[in-house]
C-alpha cells in the first residue's frame, strides 16, 4: 500500500491528509476536516492542478504592469511553461478586469485574464 501525505490549501487551516494507494487506484483518504480536504487530496494525487498568477507589462496606461490569472485550474505540469509564455508579453491600455491577455496558455486550452483595469 502506498501513503502520499498533503497539507491541504483550501483554507489557512492546513489540515494535514494521507491519501492511501493500491495499484495506483486511492483505497482512502483521511486527516480532512471538511469536504473541500477529501475532494483536493483525490484531485492532487490525480490531476495536480493550480490557478496562476502573474503580471504583464502594459504601454500607454497609469500603471506599467497590470496582475492576470489563468481563467480557469491548469495542469501542474504547465505551470513553467506557462510562467515562461507570459514573459515578455506587453498589452496596450485600456486593460479590464476579464480581458483575454493570451489564449490557450502553454496549449491548456485556458486563457490568461487581467484581474485590474488599468
Ligand atoms: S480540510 Fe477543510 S478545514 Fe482542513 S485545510 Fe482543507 S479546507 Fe481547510
Amino acid at each position: 500500500m502506498e501513503k502520499r501525505e498533503l497539507i491541504c490549501i483550501g483554507c489557512p487551516m492546513g489540515c494535514p491528509l494521507t491519501v492511501e494507494l493500491e495499484n495506483g487506484e486511492i483505497v482512502s483518504v483521511s486527516g480532512y476536516t471538511c469536504k473541500r480536504g477529501d475532494v483536493y487530496a483525490r484531485k492532487e494525487v490525480t490531476n495536480p492542478t493550480r490557478i496562476v498568477t502573474s503580471t504583464v507589462m502594459v504601454e500607454g496606461g497609469r500603471a506599467d504592469m497590470v496582475s492576470v490569472k489563468t481563467k480557469e485550474d491548469i495542469p501542474k505540469d504547465k505551470i513553467f511553461a506557462c510562467v515562461k509564455a507570459l514573459k515578455g508579453i506587453t498589452v496596450k491600455a485600456p486593460v479590464h478586469i476579464g480581458d483575454v491577455i493570451l489564449k490557450d496558455v502553454a496549449g491548456t486550452g485556458v486563457d490568461i485574464v487581467a484581474t485590474k483595469d488599468v
